[in-house]
């Protein structure tokens, strides 16, 4: 019987069964993990309310043969409590929770770096003191560096030319020189870069004096950077199983 302990962040909940639940976290250092909480959806289990999404729990599991079993679950901060109530951070908190679900596909592979941004993300939402647009920004941009996916902010994405640059395009990877910007790059105010920059580095009293213009520019910026990549990232998979086949079947036909 091997049993282990991490941190983790609830990310999702399936049903399985009658009673039991598949639980997907996001560990300390485990990278994902999902696993099976047994009785959960009866009224009188113990985990039930601990194994909620955006709890952030101490949890021994059992090493099972296909997924593994949770036989312990402390709570270490119930975030859900304080987001619920406010439709703006509920959603925000979403689409963190989405987006570390997305950006780790290989399960039990470290991801020290995407758990403390998602812990650090719920925190900032739940306890309600920043402006929670900002917040998911800043996680979607911190994620998106810990992907290798981070924008250039101030030098040239294409030749890495020393700017502040006036134009931006999101397929070429953010900032870009006059000389090699793409047809149908933007051309987003100064302040908006310099908000870019500003979430990317946590620096978040330069971050907040940015006026709201720039704040919504920002986030388009942001959500059509993420979209463009996890689109690249979902599009390379058929390549891979192309890939796989014809080695497959060359491994039949010669054994
Ligand atoms: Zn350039």
């Amino acid at each position: 019987m091997s049993l282990y302990r991490d941190t983790g962040v609830v990310l999702r909940v399936q049903k399985l069964g009658e009673a039991d639940r598949i639980i997907t976290l996001l560990t300390r250092q485990h990278g994902k993990v999902r696993a099976v909480a047994k009785g959960v959806r009866r009224t009188t289990s113990r985990f039930g309310a601990r194994l909620e999404p955006f709890g952030h729990v101490d949890v021994q599991f059992y090493t099972g043969r296909t997924l593994d079993i949770v036989t312990q679950v402390e709570t270490l901060d119930a975030f859900g409590v304080g987001l619920v109530g406010d439709y703006q951070r509920y959603t925000a908190a979403c689409a963190v929770l989405e987006t570390a679900d997305r950006l780790t596909a290989e399960e039990g592979e470290p991801v020290l770096r995407l758990y403390l941004l998602v812990a650090g993300a719920l925190r900032a939402l739940a306890d309600g003191e920043r402006d929670p647009s900002l917040v998911l920004d800043a996680f979607l941009l911190r994620a998106m560096a810990f992907a290798g996916w981070a924008p250039a902010v101030v030098e040239c994405a294409r030749c890495g030319d020393p700017g502040p640059h006036r134009a931006f395009s999101v397929q070429a990877g953010g900032s870009v020189c006059v000389r090699c910007r793409p047809a149908g790059s933007a051309s987003p105010a100064a302040d908006t870069l310099t908000l870019l920059g500003a979430l990317l580095h946590g620096d978040w009293a330069i971050a907040e004096a940015v006026e709201s213009g720039a704040r919504r520019e920002t986030s388009g910026l942001v959500a059509a950077l993420l979209q463009w990549h996890l689109e690249r990232q979902l599009r390379s998979l058929p390549l891979v199983e192309r890939r796989a086949r014809p080695t497959a079947a060359a491994v039949e036909e010669t054994s």
